[in-house]
């Protein structure tokens, strides 16, 4: 009976993923990968078969199964098997149902963890999603629930959603709502971590008009006090409400190595 080894991939370029990860990704039999991930990882593990089982979105009952299966089947036939996640796999990575599921079969997992896209984006852009005095506490959210239910509250000085991006219009008009005031600052990046990353910039009430600029890329959606730019640093572009509103892509420093 082999050993199952979950490892974050981060968001994009292949030398975000963790010293640790990369170390047990070389040990590996069998890798199990998701579409998101970048496909120089292969190079840490050449040998290794690798079997892509990526989803976009929410995977049916059927498809996320059929993953759980496949993971109990390969650690019965080798040592090791990695199911190499995008980000971290603890953040909207379906980790739950892949352990619960091996803790069954009886078979010894470890995680490792990665650089989840929140934390991408706001690297990319140099915004601190903590600020003294005015961000002290962060959210991440999955934009969509299950039933297909957008959700977007006010719980947090920092709200980050993932799986936003096709819905920033009705995002805006929930957040609103929820009472943030329209001049709140919302970063917008696409591809965090990835060479053709996109960055740009809004207030909330202005928000829809990013829809165009990140049609079908994964989208983070940073809001409030981790959103608003640094004066002077590069990334953000200082206290400039009319910029903002223009919405311009920023060319970010591509992290390719
Ligand atoms: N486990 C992953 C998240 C998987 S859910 C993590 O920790 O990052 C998939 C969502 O993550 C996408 O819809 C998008 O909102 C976000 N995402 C993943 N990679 C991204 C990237 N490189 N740039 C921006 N958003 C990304």
């Amino acid at each position: 009976m082999g050993q199952v080894i979950f490892i974050g991939a981060g968001p994009g370029a292949a030398d975000l993923i963790t010293v640790r990860g990369a170390r047990a990704l070389a040990r590996a039999d069998v890798v199990l990968f998701d579409a998101l991930t970048d496909p120089a990882l292969r190079e840490l593990a050449p040998r290794a078969h690798w079997v892509n089982v990526g989803k976009r979105g929410f995977c049916d009952s059927t498809g996320q199964a059929t993953i759980n299966a496949l993971l109990v089947k390969h650690a019965r036939a080798v040592d090791v098997v990695v199911r190499l996640k995008g980000g971290d796999p603890s953040i909207f990575g379906r980790l739950e149902e892949e352990l619960e599921a091996l803790a069954l079969a009886g078979i010894a997992c470890e995680v490792v963890p990665g650089v989840t896209a929140a934390i991408a984006a706001a690297a990319a852009t140099q915004r601190p999603l903590t600020r003294r005095g005015k961000g002290r506490s962060v959210s991440l959210t999955t934009a969509m629930t299950r039933d297909g239910q957008l959700h977007a509250p006010r719980s947090a000085d920092t709200e980050v959603f993932y799986m936003a991006g096709k819905q920033l219009g009705a995002l805006s008009r929930r957040l609103l709502a929820a009472g943030w005031p329209g001049s709140t600052p919302v970063s917008v990046v696409s591809r965090a971590g990835w060479p053709d990353q996109r960055h740009s910039d809004h207030l909330l009430s202005d928000l829809g008009r990013a829809a165009m600029l990140h049609a079908g890329l994964p989208t983070i959606v940073t809001v409030g006090a981790g959103a608003a730019p640094l004066p002077g640093v590069p990334g953000g572009s200082v206290d400039d409400a009319a910029q903002a509103t223009a919405a311009a892509p920023t060319a970010l420093p591509s992290s390719k190595p």
